[in-house]
């Protein structure tokens, strides 16, 4: 590696002020301290208690979103969005290859079977258009539901995702959604504080999920959220995420199989502590997306991923795309040797041993891109 990459390196541990800078940290000050103190306090931390009612109040309120219900982990509630919103086992549903694993998961959760499509090269999100393609070459319409005609099933849903926080583009995808009567839900589990012409992600979907694992832009410690518009939806979500026990004073009644997925209240008083601070978090990572921009100019072969048009990205993960030039793991070997953590994007789902057999579309663009993206360091921090 050259000079260039050396003062690239370099600038990245200046910037953050150390000797070896991780990809993504929790920013945690006082005010973390004094919720989950005063959670701790009222003995309230686990199943009941009044942070979790404020924190989904408040992420309804931040996203627009009417319906808000917050779970243990963004897998489970995609699973569960999937499921509310109907998707049932031996069902098809499509979803890019490219993502992290718990798009797969959740709806192999439900029995249902991964459909992999490709994505597009200007959000890394689902490309719409090729979608529309691949459903007029193996789909079929049968008493006006999709089906695959290769393996019969019903194709029931599309499960687009915000890759590092930059919105796909919607508009033509819930197009398609209208024609082909395909269920919309986004794994906005990336995008919190992300918009796609001025409304917030994970408002579009008739369902969406978000997570809040430790390395996302906030943090619950583990935890996720259904968003929907639809309170019968969202009932229904709240309901079988705990326990599907029917509301009484003291009777144990369940009317259904239900899943003890409900976010502790403890996790909740984080998420409360954390919500104070996405604003700030959003601002700092566009700062830091500027400074990368300026840096990576002077880099030859080497474009930064920017947010694709119409949208406000919350540049969760700053990414670079590197051209044949280079070697990828060459450059991540360098950084990572070097103080900076970097690490490639996933491999995509119709790689791994679970999926390899799943149906799919061509997934060239996948393909391509998968050689070619880095994640450079992203904590937000105050860069002035
Ligand atoms: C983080 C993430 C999830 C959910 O992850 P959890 O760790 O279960 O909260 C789902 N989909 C994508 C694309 C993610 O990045």
């Amino acid at each position: 590696m050259n000079e260039q990459w050396i003062t690239f390196a370099n600038s990245i541990k200046e910037i953050y002020q150390k000797d070896f800078v991780p990809l993504h940290e929790p920013t945690f000050d006082e005010t973390e301290i004094d919720y989950v103190t005063d959670c701790i306090k009222s003995g309230w931390v686990s199943s009941v208690g009044k942070y979790v009612d404020r924190f989904e109040q408040e992420l309804a309120e931040f996203t627009g979103v009417k319906r808000v219900v917050a779970v243990v982990n963004g897998t489970a509630a995609l699973q569960i969005a999937l499921k509310v919103a109907g998707v049932q086992a031996g069902d098809e549903v499509f979803m890019p290859s490219l993502t992290f694993v718990a798009t797969a998961n959740a709806a192999s959760y439900l029995q249902a079977v991964p459909h992999f499509v490709d994505v597009s090269e200007k959000t890394l999100g689902l490309d719409p258009i090729k979608l529309e393609e691949h459903i007029k070459d193996i789909g079929e319409v049968k008493s006006g539901q999709l089906t695959n005609k290769h393996t019969g099933r019903i194709i029931r849903a599309v499960v687009p995702m915000h890759t590092f926080g930059h919105p796909v583009d919607l508009d033509p995808l819930i197009e398609v959604c209208e024609r082909y009567n395909l269920v919309l839900a986004e794994d906005a589990a990336e995008s919190l504080g992300s918009y796609y012409k001025g409304k917030h992600t994970g408002g579009f979907g008739r369902v969406s999920a978000l997570s809040f694992n430790g390395n996302k832009i906030m943090t619950t410690g583990g935890g996720g959220a259904i968003l929907t518009n639809d309170d019968k939806l969202a009932d229904y979500a709240k309901h079988i995420t705990t326990t599907a026990k029917v509301p009484h004073r003291w009777a144990y009644e369940h009317d259904e199989i239900g899943y003890n997925y409900r976010m502790p209240n403890i996790n909740a008083a984080l998420g409360c502590a954390q919500l104070r601070k996405i604003r700030e978090f959003i601002e700092q990572k566009r700062e830091i997306t500027s400074i990368y921009e300026e840096m990576i100019e002077k880099l030859d072969g080497v474009r930064f991923v920017k947010e694709p048009a119409n949208s406000t990205s919350n540049y969760w993960l700053q990414t670079i795309r590197i051209g044949s030039i280079h070697d990828r793991d060459t450059v991540l070997d360098f950084l990572n040797d070097n103080g900076v953590m970097s690490r490639p994007i996933w491999t995509p789902m119709h790689e791994l041993e679970p999926f390899k057999n799943m149906p799919k579309d061509d997934l060239s663009t996948t393909n391509r891109l998968k050689r070619t993206l880095i994640n450079l360091p992203s904590t937000p921090m105050k860069v002035k």
